[in-house]
């Protein structure tokens, strides 16, 4: 593997210290780094190398995976960490930050190789991709990536000129967009389950399947996020990214080849046959909600209107459920159903197809009914799939469902940023959200956020504790279905 540098730009913040320094750590210990390789840090604090080095090694005691006693490794690890106090907007201080990048290159007689991850908030993203091109910290003899995290402008407008500041700086290959449900491991096993395996596969079209319903609930409520969540809601901070790239990497139609390339250009392809929202009625297929005050494990919880830092009078919606449809020929008349919440009755992440039953009526007897057979992908917390079918009780001769159940193994498995991180290193942004997936899916959600805004949806509430607003199961029952 390449030498590299990774600049962190926001090496003092929550993100670095919970996941990327987490991440390197165990990539370090699985020789997933290359053989020489530095992280420069850089924060708006001043902090030595030493101290910088112990921050690191204090998160990697509370958040690494691998509870690793012998300290030596970790120090180890922690040398080839450097420090560099820099205010992101003060472009004269870039100077600084690429001197210390080439003499570390120098000393360590490395390629000029650079990964910048700007965990920072997104206000700066175009701020430091320019600085970084001005300062000559963009001009290598090696590769140079960029890493961020959504989100990427708050509606399609905002995205394209955040983009458009981007590629003046990095070619659209050099961006690596995180969107960490893809680095989930479930998520990156999809394609294998639904490509891989003739049996399933020639039954991923219309003719077999009913329904698919993906699901992404969350126990939580808005937390101390506030400030981000109420302007965002879960249209913006869920439906718009992660939702949406699920639903394409559910319906993506198999490649002629599994590469990158392809992958992306299945995934462009599902967006754009994407049946676009019309303004009147996006409340025909859209459910929104907020959270009431309940009750979260026998403890009661406030409303939405009374966490710190929101409005009593917010309009945010912390629910949206939604009806989709993917207009070419192997989705023709079947229903996508999203949803996505906070503060409901359980936390998982998962989606379930649902097949056709044709023989539903076979056994003609209240005590013989013919379940439909339904294909479950646990994302999150759980990670596994099942297949549900119909089986004889052999004691009382009644029909009912069993589950053929694959649990994925809870130990050892890499978190999603660690997957992420190594895809970035060798280059593999199949797993990455690419521009064209961004913008699609803002395309998407526009007439959403347009419909929202002008109140043209009612907003539903519905219970802590609950499984949402029954205006979302209303949806599915109009078609004839439940959520699973
Ligand atoms: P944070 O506030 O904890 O950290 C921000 C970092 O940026 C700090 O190191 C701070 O020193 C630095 N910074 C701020 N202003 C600066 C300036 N002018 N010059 C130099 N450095 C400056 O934020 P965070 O939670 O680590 O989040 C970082 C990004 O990652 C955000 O965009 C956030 O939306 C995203 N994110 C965070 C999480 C998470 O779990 N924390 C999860 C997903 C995405």
């Amino acid at each position: 593997m390449d030498s590299m540098t990774f600049v962190l730009f926001g090496a003092t913040g929550d993100l670095a210290k919970r996941k990327i320094y987490p991440a390197l750590f165990n990539l370090y210990l699985n020789q997933k780094l290359p053989k020489s390789f530095s992280v420069i840090g850089v924060g708006r604090g001043e902090s030595s190398d030493d101290e910088f080095q112990s921050r690191v090694i204090d998160s990697l005691h509370t958040f690494s995976r691998h509870l690793l006693n012998d300290k030596s490794k970790k120090e180890e690890f922690v040398k080839a960490f450097r420090y560099c106090q820099l205010d992101v907007t003060d472009t004269a201080g870039y100077k600084k930050l690429l001197e210390l990048v080439q003499q570390n290159e120098k000393e360590k007689n490395m390629a000029e190789n650079r990964m910048f991850y700007l965990s920072v908030t997104p206000e700066f993203f175009d701020v430091i991709a320019m600085n970084i091109k001005d300062s000559g910290l963009g001009s290598t003899n090696g590769w140079k990536r960029l890493i961020i995290e959504k989100p990427f402008g708050h509606d399609l407008k905002s995205a394209q000129e955040l983009n458009e500041k981007l590629s003046k700086a990095f070619e659209e290959d050099e961006i690596y967009r995180i969107d960490h449900y893809l680095g989930k491991p479930m998520v990156q096993n999809l394609e294998a389950l639904t490509f891989a395996n003739p049996v399933l596969q020639s039954l991923w079209n219309n003719r077999f399947i009913a329904n698919v319903q993906i699901t992404a609930n969350e126990i939580v409520g808005v937390e101390e996020r506030a400030g981000y969540y109420d302007k965002a809601g879960a249209i913006r901070d869920m439906v718009q990214n992660h939702m949406l790239q699920l639903l394409m990497m559910t319906a993506m139609h198999v490649p002629k080849r599994i590469s990158e390339n392809e992958i992306r250009n299945e995934k462009r392809k599902v967006m754009e046959s994407l049946r676009p929202l019309q303004r009147d009625t996006v409340g025909v297929h859209v459910v929104r909600g907020q959270y009431e005050h309940g009750e979260i494990s026998g403890e009661p919880v406030v409303a939405y209107g009374e966490e710190p830092g929101v409005e009593a009078s917010s309009q945010n919606d912390t629910f949206v459920a939604a009806r989709l449809w993917i207009d070419n020929s192997f989705w023709d008349g079947v229903p996508f159903y999203i949803r996505t919440g906070k503060r409901m009755a359980e936390k998982a992440t998962k989606i379930v197809i649902e097949f056709k039953n044709p023989l539903k009526d076979l056994y003609n007897s209240e005590m013989e009914q013919v379940e439909p057979n339904l294909l479950t992908i646990n994302i999150n917390p759980n990670e596994g799939v099942s297949l549900q079918l119909n089986s004889k009780n052999p004691i009382n001769g009644e029909m009912e469902p069993i589950t053929v159940d694959f649990s994925a193994s809870k130990q050892d498995v890499p978190e999603a940023y660690e997957l992420l991180l190594f895809d970035a290193l060798v280059g593999d942004s199949t797993f990455f959200t690419h521009w064209n997936e961004v913008e699609l899916s803002w395309n998407w959600v526009e007439p959403i956020l347009e419909a929202f805004k002008e109140n043209r949806v009612p907003l539903h509430s519905y219970s802590s504790g609950s499984m949402g607003p029954e205006a979302a199961h209303q949806l599915l029952i109009e078609d004839g279905y439940k959520w699973w």
